[in-house]
């Protein structure tokens, strides 16, 4: 098959992701052999290829927003059908008895397997996934709309949902890429005002097209101030000023798998029972309840589609915030 493998972690602008021949992966016990209709582009993404996530598996083929139908399945994986359309998202599989998977919290297993970082991901024409972490994808979206839904979409709910924020609430959104554009149709969907703070006219314009309230810069302070708030954004030095938009117990979700160093913050931004927490990967329960609502809405994703082979590109735009939306790769041969 045709992939994209990253031998070693580089600068994308040296583009390290070799558009080669790879072997077609073999569904094993209880997994599925998909074939990729397309995959999804994820900021994680580029920070397996450029090595801020430390490598855990080389060479590796990126990609964990992969839309796809089924191809075969191996022994025992009797869930899908041959043809059936499914997502294989971030979270791989899970060790299923550690204390937190017990406990309901898969996402935060011991022993867990992420998808294009410790096992081949979707930069590629197959891959292969355990039925269990695989989604049924609902009718109704083209496969383009459906792949920015599986990590950006899924990982802005759990954020959404963690920031505890409610009917007729106001929402921050700091960065406005894949994640925020999706995220802020949930939140009007649930009647919550949204406040865009990006540094990009081209992603302010987005934001504002999409019903934001209000637009401006990641330091600037909102006109009102926020129940909630979501940094979606890599950078470290969003978080003082977010928590500064805050009100009195106040919410601030830090949704990224890495970000910059944050500078000391003074006390009295915190103070008054502000929260701040990370939030890290997601449940199948996560994921399922959000595919059901993104139905429902219907949730509109904007993307920017490359061929799979020029991967490197799509990464080297997302890097210079150059795509209002997602970008997705066209992985079919
Ligand atoms: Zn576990
Ligand atoms: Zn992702």
């Amino acid at each position: 098959m045709k992939a994209c493998v990253l031998r070693a972690p580089a600068a994308i602008e040296t583009n390290p992701l070799e558009f080669t021949e790879a072997p077609t992966p073999k569904p094993g016990a209880g997994e599925v052999l998909v074939r990729v209709r397309c995959c999804g582009v994820c900021r994680t993404d580029l920070h397996v290829v450029e090595g801020e996530l430390a490598p855990r598996k080389s060479p590796v083929i990126p990609g964990h927003q992969v839309v796809g139908v089924v191809e075969t399945c191996g022994p025992g994986a009797e869930r899908f059908l041959p043809g059936a359309r499914v997502g294989i998202a971030w979270l791989h599989h899970t060790d299923g008895t550690c204390g937190y998977c017990r406990a309901g919290a898969e996402n935060l297993c011991d022993n867990p397997a992420f998808t294009g970082y410790t096992v081949d991901g979707g930069y590629a024409e197959y891959a292969v996934a355990p039925q269990d972490f695989v989604y049924a994808l609902p009718d109704g979206f083209p496969d383009l709309q459906a792949a920015p839904l599986l990590c950006s979409g899924i990982i802005g709910f759990r954020c959404l949902r963690l920031s505890g924020i409610k009917r007729g609430g106001r929402l921050g959104l700091y960065g406005f890429g894949a994640a925020a554009h999706v995220a802020i149709q949930v939140a009007h969907h649930w009647g919550v005002e949204v406040y865009a703070a990006t540094r990009h006219a081209k992603h302010q314009r987005l934001a504002e097209q999409l019903g934001a309230r209000w637009t401006g810069g990641p330091l600037e302070r909102p006109p009102e101030s926020l129940d909630a708030a979501i940094v979606f954004a890599p950078a470290g030095e969003i978080v003082p000023a977010a928590l500064g938009a805050l009100r009195k117990g106040g919410v601030l979700v830090l949704g990224g798998i890495h970000m910059s160093t944050i500078p000391p913050l003074d006390y009295s931004l915190l103070y008054q029972e502000r929260v701040v927490r990370s939030v890290a990967n997601n449940t199948r329960e996560d994921g399922r309840e959000f595919l059901r609502v993104a139905a429902e809405i219907p949730i509109h994703t904007h993307t920017q589609v490359f061929p799979l082979r020029v991967a490197n590109r799509a990464l080297n735009a997302l890097k210079n915030d150059a795509i209002p939306g997602a970008a997705v790769l066209d992985c079919r041969a």
